[in-house]
């Protein structure tokens, strides 16, 4: 079987993730911002997770879509290196991509990974290296554990 290939916004291996994307924001909790937001995330071995924000009335509490189905996946076992694509739908005019928060939490199990961004009539493919470069992640730390430079 040929690996998924996610170099361009109308491979066919986008559909099933685009649909499980589609089919979570249909669940999404947004009483306030009426603003529904779905992700659907690919590991090797063809499993899909998904999620949808939502919202909460102490609005800080609020969890994206694409944070909700990095948990449900790292809930049923992902790790490092297992996320293969990410897809991210909403009805709004312009494409929406993640947030900043998110874009750290994309980092933190994949440095490089292809993110689909998608309404009902565009898409757009991304690097999540390119919306987040330079991303703060575990090297950085553990780097601190590393013998201090002599004469700094
Ligand atoms: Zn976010």
């Amino acid at each position: 079987m040929a690996d998924p290939d996610f170099s361009r916004t109308d491979s066919p291996d986008w559909d099933a993730l685009l649909a499980a994307a589609w089919a979570a924001r249909g669940n999404a909790h947004a009483p306030y911002s009426g603003f529904r937001v779905g992700a659907a995330l690919l590991l090797r071995g063809g499993r899909i997770e998904a999620g949808c924000n939502v919202e909460n009335a102490a609005y800080p509490l609020t969890v994206c879509a694409e944070r909700n189905a990095i948990g449900a996946a790292v809930a049923r076992g992902m790790r490092d290196g297992d996320p293969l694509a990410l897809a991210i739908v909403t009805e709004a005019e312009t494409l929406t991509p993640p947030c900043g928060g998110c874009r750290q939490v994309i980092a933190e199990f994949a440095e490089r990974l292809p993110v689909l961004l998608a309404n009902r009539t565009q898409r757009a493919l991304h690097d999540s290296s390119d919306l987040l470069p330079q991303a703060f992640t575990g090297r950085n730390l553990h780097r601190k554990n590393e013998e201090p430079v002599q004469g700094v």
